[in-house]
Order: structure tokens, then C-alpha cells, then sequence
């Protein structure tokens, strides 16, 4: 599935783009989950004579990207992409300004779902070279030495757009983001052609200014598919248990079982290994903070 609009669903089948609607024993999971199915989900349909398809088997996927669903039901999950081997969180220098919370909770749901990720830092044109950003770049080391890649570009000026490009061929990658950050601007830079509408942000504010709402996967010329996503401003996390949190943080995970009780959630128990391991530096202090924050939050 490569596009959906709520209702249709775009399936490619055999390089044609067929409408689909979803059959209706589908729907009975929609008390847990948004939609049954997501972009990048591998379907099996019927086409009936007037070209219409119908959905009735979504394959089981092997890895997943998802959020809590907004509004009224919060409490559902909402699957952004399936299947992905990638998901890179972008986020600016400035206008608006990175946000290490918003990348700390996408990055608890990749590892939820089986995705691999990194960073972008895009709109580095606007650095000022006699200011270098200090906290970014150490923001930067800490995720590099966490084992996730992390690129500084700027869509605008293409500069670094190329050697993040090798990073996409022949994978399935989504981006996410909050709007404003380049997202488009990025794509469009990524693959000249896509066209994908670009808005200033001093824009988003007017009526009828609308941005997508549904995620849409493009086939990329040097091999590949990447999966836009619309912007989100608060990336909220599945309900979980708070035990279960510390191993979405993988570098907190490699202390986390040396605690010296088993349901340790590190937060004030005695003996604890990884808050130990921040005191001694071994972890980053804004990792950590993270985790709380996420913890609480739970
Ligand atoms: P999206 O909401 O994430 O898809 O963001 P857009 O691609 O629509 O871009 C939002 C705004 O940021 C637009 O005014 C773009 O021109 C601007 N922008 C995008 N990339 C860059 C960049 O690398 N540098 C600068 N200075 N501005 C950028
Ligand atoms: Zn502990």
C-alpha cells in the first residue's frame, strides 16, 4: 500500500496504482489501531470489473512505526509506516529549533517497532560560523555514539543532501518530523521531481493552508522507496509499562540489568546501575533527563 486517504486506500499491484477499500472484517481491529492498514503494509487484493480493489489480507509486518493516535482516541495506536528498514527523525538548526524529547520519543518508538534510525539536522545553512552550535554538536556526539547516524545538511543550499542520499538507496526509509523543519523541501531535494508542496512557516497559520495529513511512499530513481510522513507537533508514545520503557533507550539498556533490583525503573531505587553510569558519565545526563521525562509521562 503506498498511499491512503482514510476511506481509499492506493495499492500498487504489477507498477499500477489500484483504489482500494478495506474489507470489512479488517475493520474489526480499528478498537486498537487507527486503520488496519498502514503505507508500506504488503496486501493482498481482488479487483472487481469496474477496476475497484478490494483489501482482504494485510501480511504480517516485519517491522512497524507508530504513535499514539491524536484527539479523541488517544488511546489507540496509530501506524505510521510498515515494513521499514529506516525512519530518520529531522529536525532544524533553528525555525523551529531541534528538540532532543521530540527525537528521544521517536526514537523509543523505532525501537519499539523493529526500525532502525537516525538523525537530520537540516536548515544548517542559518549556523553562524563565528557561533558554533556547542549543544547541538554535542547532542550530535552523544546520538553517533549511541549508534545512530546523524547527518547536518541543509535542503535549501544542498549542501551534505548528497551523502545523505547514498543513506537511502535501496532501503525503505520514512521521514518524520514537526512541520516547518524541511521535510518537503528535503524530499524535493532528495528527488527532484517529486514536487511535494513546500510551505513558509509565517503560511501555516492562514486559513485553507493545508499540509498532508496521510503518509504517501514514493519510489526513489537511484533504488528504493521513502515514505513522507505528515508533520507532527508532539509525538506522542503507546502506553506501556514503565518497567518496559529503559529498553527502548538502548544505551540506558546496557546498564539497565545490573540494577540491583529486577524491576528497577531507575528513577529512585537504591542500587541502581544506570543511574549510577550518568554520575560517572558513562551516560549522557540529557539522555537520561529524557527517559524521565518520559517515564513521567507514562
Ligand atoms: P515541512 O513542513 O517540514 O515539510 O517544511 P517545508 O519543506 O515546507 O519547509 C518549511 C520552511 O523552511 C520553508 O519556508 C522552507 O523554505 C524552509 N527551509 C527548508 N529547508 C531549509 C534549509 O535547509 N534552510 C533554510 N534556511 N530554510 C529551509
Ligand atoms: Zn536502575
Amino acid at each position: 500500500m503506498v498511499r491512503t486517504t482514510g476511506v481509499w486506500q492506493e495499492v500498487l499491484a504489477n507498477g499500477e496504482r489500484i483504489s482500494c477499500r478495506v474489507r470489512g472484517k479488517l475493520r474489526l481491529r480499528e478498537e486498537e489501531t487507527t486503520h488496519p492498514v498502514a503505507v508500506g503494509d504488503r496486501v493482498d487484493i481482488e479487483i472487481s470489473p469496474d477496476g475497484i480493489g478490494t483489501i482482504g489480507t494485510v501480511h504480517q509486518r516485519t517491522s512497524q512505526l507508530s504513535r499514539r493516535a491524536a484527539g479523541k482516541r488517544r488511546s489507540v495506536e496509530h501506524v505510521i509506516a510498515a515494513n521499514l528498514d529506516m525512519v530518520w527523525i529531522i529536525q532544524a538548526l533553528k525555525k523551529p529549533k531541534y528538540n532532543a524529547g521530540f527525537i528521544d520519543r521517536v526514537l523509543v518508538m523505532a525501537e519499539y517497532g523493529d526500525v532502525e534510525a537516525g538523525l537530520v539536522i537540516n536548515k544548517m545553512d542559518l549556523a553562524r560560523e563565528a557561533h558554533p552550535d556547542e549543544r547541538l554538536q554535542m547532542m550530535v556526539k552523544t546520538y553517533q555514539e549511541i549508534g545512530y547516524p546523524v547527518f547536518q545538511l541543509s535542503a535549501k543550499t544542498g549542501g551534505g543532501v548528497a551523502d545523505f542520499v547514498k543513506q537511502l538507496r535501496g532501503k525503505r526509509s520514512a521521514v518524520v518530523g514537526p512541520s516547518g523543519v524541511g521535510k518537503s523541501t528535503l524530499l524535493n531535494a532528495v528527488q527532484p521531481g517529486l514536487g511535494l508542496k513546500t510551505s513558509d512557516v509565517s503560511e501555516r497559520t492562514k486559513k485553507g493552508t493545508h499540509t498532508t495529513a496521510y503518509a504517501s511512499m514514493y519510489e526513489l530513481e537511484g533504488g528504493g522507496e521513502i515514505i513522507d510522513t505528515p508533520g507532527v507537533r508532539e509525538y506522542g508514545l503507546l502506553n506501556m509499562e514503565k518497567v518496559a520503557l529503559a529498553a527502548y533507550f538502548r544505551d540506558i539498556n546496557l546498564y539497565a540489568d545490573q540494577c540491583g533490583f529486577a524491576n528497577c525503573v531507575h528513577d529512585h531505587e537504591p542500587d541502581c546501575a544506570v543511574r549510577e553510569a550518568v554520575e560517572r558519565g558513562k551516560l549522557s545526563v540529557e539522555r537520561f533527563v529524557s527517559y524521565l521525562n518520559i517515564l513521567d509521562s507514562l
